[in-house]
């Protein structure tokens, strides 16, 4: 487990905190684009319409830009994971209630995905 970034602080989070930050980071390195692979319908943000990705709620989403602001500041996931404390990221999800709502379906919606791609390319 890397010791740099949001891994910096996780030994200071709640247990259902730090599996939020290890879901996002998974979620985020492994399984963001599996759906194009798929072709089955992305969920979508509420707020902007566009593909509900962990990077568009975190990084992208114009309705979140204040509270990105006032919580961190990455230019990629990458910059975000090396750089933020994982209570930050924490912060902003708590701040945004409709966040965990998000996150949670984004999250469900990942882990089915990577069990049916994991399937097909056992075959
Ligand atoms: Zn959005």
């Amino acid at each position: 487990m890397p010791t740099i970034g949001v891994y910096q602080d996780f030994k200071f989070l709640s247990g259902h905190d730090a599996v939020i930050i290890h879901r996002l980071h998974i979620g985020h390195t492994q399984l963001t684009h599996s759906y194009l692979l798929s072709g089955t319908d992305q969920p979508e943000c509420s707020a902007c319409h566009c593909p509900l990705t962990v990077k568009h709620i975190l990084i992208e989403c114009p309705a979140l830009t204040s509270s990105h602001n006032e919580h961190f500041t990455a230019s990629s996931m990458k910059d975000l994971f090396d750089n933020v404390l994982a209570q930050n990221i924490i912060d902003l999800i708590k701040e945004c209630h409709f966040l965990s709502h998000y996150i949670i379906l984004l999250l469900r919606y990942h882990l089915h995905r990577s069990q049916g791609n994991h399937s097909k390319a056992a075959v």
